[in-house]
């Protein structure tokens, strides 16, 4: 599985990555980036990630 962000429209919260940082984190520049890949133990909390980011500019694909 792979994450990506639409960096544009992320409004620098942080949930994702208070929920899921393995995967997420805050860049230098300000918006959430992906820094490691979605393993399989990863899924379900990048999963919750996507699902409970308030702008939904995170993509998950197969
Ligand atoms: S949860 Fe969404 S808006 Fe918040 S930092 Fe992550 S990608 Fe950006």
């Amino acid at each position: 599985m792979k994450a990506s962000i639409d960096r544009e429209n992320c409004i620098s919260c942080g949930l994702c990555t208070e929920i899921c940082p393995e995967v997420f984190r805050l860049g230098e520049d300000g918006p959430a980036e992906v820094h490691g890949e979605v393993t399989d133990e990863l899924r379900q909390s990048a999963s919750e990630a996507r699902d409970n980011c308030p702008v939904s500019v995170i993509s998950l694909d197969e």
